[in-house]
């Protein structure tokens, strides 16, 4: 059986950046304390504890002093660097660039749209590390949408500037974009359509993954996707590849592979989602070849 690797598997540009800069941190030996998982992957995370990397919880980091804090990819509120300040924690800062950019982007169009009493509208997973992160950027001018369900949080006669999690599918946020729209339409007929902004902040190194994908699954007989359960990025691009291909499998390690998936299949593609490290997909592929 031809068993192949997607090219564009892998970790995505932000979390292979923290994971070198963690790797640099933990090299003279200190103790390294990082707020939340590192990446949504428990075997990569595993591997960095190893190295003295020690993940902890929002509630643990309250009550740290005087020590190192990394800040993973997902990015902080404001409200985590004013504590670390008050309690002296130096911050190893390995926030992607790409989230940076967009938490001052809010920041920025927030006071700018303060007069006009703006709402910055979030399209993303609640409690999800980012998020959270942006909500703080947003300030009191912040609303979460999770979903079509919770359109109604939105006041349709006011400016509506509208900022995705970097992660979520773009067709998704399209359609959110859209119904917000037509009910600024609806309600405020005789406003200008400038009251919305859509900020298009879906980040490529995602969107540009589902078509090809998509492409991906399509070619192979069986496809055996390697992701953490907790990734969300993981669970939607998992998504993608079971409607191209119903004979998908979502596994996070390689005893969970079922080697019965592949009878009768003249063809295995193995992909992951951008928290799933590339040296991982590559042994589980190597794994089903040898087989
Ligand atoms: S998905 Fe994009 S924005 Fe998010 S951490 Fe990776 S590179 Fe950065």
């Amino acid at each position: 059986m031809k068993v192949d690797v997607e090219q564009g598997s892998g970790f995505c540009f932000g979390v292979e950046n923290a994971v070198s800069i963690a790797e640099d941190a933990l090299r003279d030996g200190e103790q390294v304390y990082c707020l939340g998982e590192i990446v949504h992957n428990d075997i990569e995370v595993a591997r960095l504890t190893a190295l003295g990397l020690r993940t902890i919880t929002q509630d643990e980091f309250e009550r740290l002093h005087n020590c190192k804090v990394l800040i993973r990819a997902h990015g902080e509120p404001p409200s985590t660097y004013e504590k670390a300040r008050e309690n002296n924690i130096t911050i190893i800062d390995a926030t992607c660039p790409i989230v940076r950019s967009m938490q001052e982007k809010i920041r920025k169009v927030a006071e700018l749209s303060r007069e006009q009493k703006g709402q910055i509208v979030i399209y993303g997973k609640e409690g999800h590390a980012e998020v959270i992160g942006l909500m703080g950027a947003a300030g009191p001018t912040g609303i979460l949408i999770t979903g079509k369900g919770d359109l109604d949080r939105i006041d349709y006669t006011r400016p509506v500037f509208l900022f995705s999690q970097t992660t979520k599918s773009k067709v998704q946020y399209e359609v959110v974009a859209e119904i917000i729209r037509l009910n600024m339409e609806q309600v405020s007929p005789d406003l200008p359509a400038t009251n919305l902004k859509v900020h298009n902040t879906i980040c490529r190194q995602v969107s540009g993954r589902e078509p090809r994908l998509r492409e991906f699954a399509r070619q192979h007989d069986v496809i055996i996707f390697v992701s953490g359960r907790n990734s969300s990025n993981g669970r939607m691009l998992f998504e993608v590849c079971t409607k191209e291909n119903p004979r998908s499998h979502f596994i996070s390690t390689i005893e969970e592979i079922d080697f019965k998936w592949f009878e009768g299949a003249s063809s295995a593609g193995v992909c992951g989602a951008t928290s799933t490290p590339r040296w991982l997909i590559q042994k589980v592929a190597e794994t089903i070849a040898g087989k």
